[in-house]
């Protein structure tokens, strides 16, 4: 695939070499400092060490959900390291009225708990602090980071003295962290996973013949132009092209057809697909990151990192808000210090407000609805590569179909050729099937399979070239040949007959294509195909008029031929003969109207408009070309498919501002209670332990409520 144009990209930096880490989740590696899938952090850079290094020293560990394990882990041991510094604190006897008994040296027991916990505990937060501050991207980790050495800091010094240590409020408030991390964690991880089940899509081993033997080796293990057998009901393992047997090969997670396709001898199969009934032997032509599968999945990922307005918006407002943290917390200690009040007690406040105001949960708003977003797209059966392009399409007043692979299946079949008289159909049909053999147009397609049914000659042909929107043309035997639509008749000064004339009329007004074939600037003949409308599209384009959106189809075909079909969609504006400029020009003109447009498309003539537009949505069958310029794909090739999106992008919206909400709301009452400000008026403050509660709590609530949009059906 061509390189990936992304209109989204230009905040996020690409260095060879270099690659990023979640200050939370070292098992994420990326290559992008983007947000940590698993949580949603900004992603940090890391040193090689950095990016290997897993808990509990074993080593290298790729297992799934590891690090979720570790937070619990933790969690229960500073949960239980908490009850006898809760029980020494100062707090049973003001809520009981009763001391626990002291014993000599009571105290260093206290202080050798409060460091386990801080050593064991926090070392997560205060690595994750140093990555994000050498990254000079101060954030949450860094927030806790201050608050638990300040705690601590101030512990170790009132152990020795007769002030009081915060060691029961450092022991809950990083087991209430370490949970909150938990909690949160495996609410996202219930939000993402495309991915994971693209990967999963690829079998573990492969067998293949080394030395006349065969054997199963991993997938790592391959080498292009070996040759791998593959067992009936197996999946592929690689791409490559079929050297011996045939079988009915399942390709439907590459095509969404679920109708199988025959392979033999020379054919081209795909990783992932699944192999019928018979035995196939295949050498191998690409393996790991270039096989097709590989692209579809950076595709994803791409989508997975790349941010929407809101997302970006946001991390704007968890810098600003880490800021009034220490900025608040700061003035919060100086006044108590300044009042009078003890240490204990400031620094007490100091470690609330740090707490209490820490960007997590709206470092988490937008993506985790984004990732739940994405996942139900894919599950729905639409991929979306560019978040902003589905951030977009809840705006969009205008919906631009392209006709042919689009709104119909491209599926055409020869209906009747026509020759100028001294010629037969064979030879219209010999010069078209020659002239089209290199095109992948689905027109192209249908004449040269026409031709090799009726077993007419198809040439070789020199100086291929295709005209997007209008044709193709070449030298045949040494002669200029050119097939398609009326424009290139006009544009090659060769005129048709009169007698024709009328039966391509009577072609078009039932929606047929018509494509002329001329040799040396002589006109041959003409070639009616018929395409099938997809069932799919009269729906979609009813639903989308009663979501009060407009449609129109633009398409390259005749003024008859879309007349006809744009009347069996109900469609009821349209514009026949547009040539991949104008289809630029089209979205231009309505987006000087200061209105939104998407475009959906199929062909190498849809591309430019797929960019220009601001939805741009591809069908999944479509030509790489279109896939690549589209921020949307459509893997089922389905029409209604768009109604949905529209819909998706309208719930996803409404929930990130939900979420914003709940993630910075709380705050405006939150932070003056945990600064004391209220005590005067006799409203305690917040204790740090409590405040992690709230922090926690915003979080699982932004979590939670992130979730509750796949109970929207699309
Ligand atoms: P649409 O915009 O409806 O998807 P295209 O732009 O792909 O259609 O094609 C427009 C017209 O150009 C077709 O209707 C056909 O007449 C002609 N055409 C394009 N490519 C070819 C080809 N390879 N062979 C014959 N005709 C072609
Ligand atoms: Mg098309």
């Amino acid at each position: 695939m061509a390189k990936y144009k992304d209109k989204d990209h230009s905040y996020s930096e690409e260095k060879e070499g270099v690659s990023y880490t979640c200050p939370m989740h070292p098992k994420i590696k990326c290559k992008r400092s983007e947000m940590c899938p698993e949580c949603g952090m900004g992603l940090v850079k890391a040193e090689d060490e950095a990016v290997h290094e897993t808990e509990g020293g074993k080593g290298h560990d790729k297992h799934e959900g590891h690090s979720t394990e570790m937070f619990i882990k933790r969690f229960r041991v500073v949960a239980v390291l908490a009850i006898p510094l809760i029980v020494y604190s100062e707090l049973p006897e003001i809520f009981f009225d009763w001391e626990a008994p002291r014993f000599f040296g009571w105290e260093y027991l206290m202080l050798l708990l409060g460091t386990i916990v801080f050593f064991y505990g926090g070392r997560v937060f205060i690595s994750g602090a140093y990555r994000e501050i050498r990254e000079k991207l101060p954030g949450m980790m860094t927030l806790i980071s201050i608050a638990i050495v300040s705690a601590y800091t101030w512990s170790v010094y009132a152990t020795f003295t007769p002030d009081e240590t915060l060691f029961w409020e450092l022991s809950t408030l990083i087991a209430v962290m370490l949970l909150g991390h938990w909690i949160e964690m495996r609410a996202v991880t219930g939000a993402r996973g495309a991915l994971k089940e693209l990967a999963s899509i690829l079998p573990k081993e492969a067998t293949v013949i080394r030395g006349g033997k065969e054997m199963a080796v991993s997938l790592n293990d391959i080498k292009e132009g070996e040759v791998s057998v593959v067992k009936p009901g197996e999946k592929m393992p690689v791409d490559g092209l079929v050297k011996d047997g045939s079988s009915e090969v399942d390709e439907s997670i590459v095509t969404g057809e679920s109708k199988p396709v025959t392979k033999k001898k020379g054919d081209e199969v795909i990783a992932g697909t699944i192999n019928g009934d018979g035995g196939l032997k295949i050498k191998v032509t690409k393996i790991g990151d270039d096989t097709f599968l590989a692209n579809v999945m950076r595709l994803v990922s791409e989508a997975e990192s790349s941010k929407s307005r809101l997302q970006v918006l946001s991390d704007k407002a968890a810098l600003i808000l880490t800021i009034v943290a220490v900025g608040a917390g700061s003035v919060t200690f100086f006044t108590w210090l300044l009042v009078g009040d003890d240490i204990a007690f400031a620094v007490a406040r100091l470690v609330a407000v740090l707490v209490i105001t820490c960007p997590h949960a709206l470092g988490l708003a937008v993506p985790l609805v984004a990732s739940v977003s994405t996942n139900m797209a894919a599950a729905q059966g639409f991929i979306i590569k560019q978040r902003l392009a589905l951030e977009s399409a809840r705006k969009v007043d205008w919906v631009l179909f392209d006709k042919t692979g689009t709104l119909t299946k491209g599926e055409f079949g020869v209906d009747s050729v026509l020759a100028i008289s001294g010629l037969s159909e064979q030879d219209v049909i010999s010069v078209a099937a020659s002239v089209n053999s290199g095109s992948e147009h689905p027109i192209a397609k249908a004449i040269v399979d026409h031709a090799k049914k009726k077993g007419v000659d198809v040439l070789n042909v020199d100086g291929f070239e295709r005209i997007p929107g209008k044709g193709a043309k070449g030298y045949v035997n040494g002669k200029n040949a050119v097939v398609g639509s009326e424009v290139l008749v006009n544009e090659h000064k060769a005129s048709v007959p009169e007698h024709l004339l009328e039966s391509v009329k009577k072609f078009e007004s039932k929606g047929k294509t018509v494509v002329y074939v001329l040799r040396d600037e002589q006109f041959l003949g003409v070639i009616s195909l018929s395409d099938i409308i997809r069932e799919e599209s009269k729906e979609a384009v009813k639903v989308l008029y009663d979501q009060g959106i407009r449609v129109m189809m633009v398409t390259g075909d005749s003024e008859d031929a879309a007349g006809w079909v744009a009347g069996e969609l109900g469609i009821d504006e349209y514009f026949a003969r547009v040539l991949p400029e104008q289809k630029v020009e089209k979205v231009k003109e309505l987006q000087g109207r200061g209105l939104k447009v998407a475009v959906v498309g199929d062909g190498v003539n849809d591309a430019p408009a797929l960019t220009q537009a601001d939805v741009g949505v591809a069908i999944g069958a479509g030509t790489n070309v279109a896939v690549e310029s589209a921020g949307i794909i459509l893997a089922k090739n389905d029409p209604l498919d768009i109604p949905r999106i529209i819909r998706l992008s309208r719930l996803t919206y409404r929930k990130m501002i939900q979420n914003l909400f709940w993630a910075t709301g709380y705050n405006v009452v939150a932070l003056p209670l945990a600064a004391g400000a209220l005590v005067a008026f006799g409203i305690p403050a917040i204790d740090p332990a409590i405040g992690a509660i709230f922090m926690s709590a915003s979080t699982v609530i932004v979590a939670f409520n992130a979730v509750l949009l796949k109970r929207f059906s699309l």
